[in-house]
């Protein structure tokens, strides 16, 4: 029996349940922007210990327990994803119960970079030249073709830095190859950037979609470090990086939210790296700068109602809590200004993403690009 199931095109109205798979800081944060309009989530991870669960109603089970989904399924009006290295079978299992936003579509090919860069190249979007690597000879023939500096990835499950090697003039192919398992990868060149941007889109059931602002992202050892609200780019460069993210939800048919990671060349030309269909960490400076914020946007979205006015009312700078700079938490709270988040992580683990601190200064301009 289907239970409160709404057509595709009616909102789901708040007091409802919203399914999230993963339970990570995504879900967590997704869970307290539900609250506040009156959802409830109901989260589904296999890790027992995630930090959603402090804040959401909880199913613990594998991605491949299909009775587990169709019950998780059954409770709640809708599903959306904190991240999306899911497998197909889950996503077929949950669709025949309840809408799942967004669409397998946006989730396939976002995990696999080999589907993502022919996607976006598809679309005319630039991107670092590539080649599919499938074994060791065909390494060869692509650094050959691409010459070094280049970067080898696996197109599937790489995510901070992991599965990925740079080639230098020095680098030993063999070795290379053999970091990525014998699994698919992909040869992109080297991008010499003047600095790395991403965009956050959200784009709603009735084919609406908001931008917010182009932020500025610096990584340490492969990971978020420091995101910049607005990037320091020209008005020119901000609008082309909005207008990639915009046409590529709308091409995915996306209902959700968007994220889309570029590069800035020393040339000033915009070069698309990757793309994931959830919410962003380099999106968390929305929550305290924005008039509405990406988690809420996500809620607005899947839910079917009108998506919120993404303007940036203040600037800011989002710093990351990595493993021990958590332990910061009592001076930062003490810091004037200092907006501190906490995802409620029981482990503290080298690189893993603890929390992160938002830092507002008035606004700087008028844009109003959205
Ligand atoms: P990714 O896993 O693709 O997001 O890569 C992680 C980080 O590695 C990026 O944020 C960049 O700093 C760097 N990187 C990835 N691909 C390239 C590339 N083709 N050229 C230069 N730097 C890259």
């Amino acid at each position: 029996m289907k239970k409160k199931m709404a057509p595709d095109d009616k909102a789901i109205a708040p007091g409802s349940t919203i399914g999230v798979i993963g339970g990570g800081q995504l879900g967590r944060m997704t869970a307290l922007a539900a609250a506040r309009l009156g959802y409830r989530c109901h989260v589904y991870c296999p890790e027992a210990d995630s930090p959603a669960f402090h804040v959401a109603q909880a199913t613990v089970a594998a991605y491949e327990d299909e009775a587990a989904l169709a019950r998780f399924a059954e409770a709640v009006d809708v599903v959306t994803f904190e991240f999306e290295n899911i497998p197909a079978e889950t996503v077929r299992i949950l669709s025949q119960h309840v809408p799942v936003r967004p669409n397998w579509r946006a989730l396939e090919t976002a995990q696999d970079r080999l589907v993502e860069k022919s996607f976006f190249n598809s679309l005319d979007i630039a991107t670092a030249p590539w080649r599919p690597v499938l074994d060791r000879a065909g390494l060869g023939r692509a650094v050959a073709e691409l010459g070094r500096p280049c970067v080898l990835k696996t197109a599937r499950f790489g995510y901070d830095g992991k599965g990925q090697v740079k080639i230098e003039e020095t680098t030993d192919l063999d070795q290379a190859w053999a970091g990525m398992g014998g699994q698919p990868a992909i040869l992109e060149g080297f991008v010499d950037f003047e600095r790395e941007v991403s965009v956050v889109v959200a784009r709603g059931l009735d084919g609406n979609a908001a931008c917010f602002d182009v932020v500025e992202n610096r990584h340490r050892h492969h990971i978020l470090d420091v995101t910049i609200a607005p990037a320091p780019i020209p008005h020119r460069l901000a609008g082309q990086a909005q207008d990639v993210a915009r046409r590529t939800a709308h091409a995915l048919e996306l209902v959700g939210l968007l994220a889309v990671e570029m590069f800035i060349g020393k040339d000033g030309r915009l070069l698309v790296n990757e793309m994931a269909p959830r919410p962003h960490n380099s999106g968390h400076w929305t929550i305290d700068a924005c008039l509405t914020d990406q988690f809420e946007q996500l809620v607005r979205a899947v839910c079917g109602l009108p998506l919120g006015c993404p303007e940036r009312h203040s600037d800011a700078v989002m710093t990351n809590l990595i493993g021990e700079e958590v332990n910061q938490w009592l001076p930062l709270l003490a810091q004037k200004g200092a907006r501190l988040h906490l995802y409620g992580k029981s482990e503290v683990r080298a690189g893993r993403k603890m929390g992160h601190v938002t830092r507002l200064r008035p606004r700087s301009d008028n844009m109003t690009n959205h």
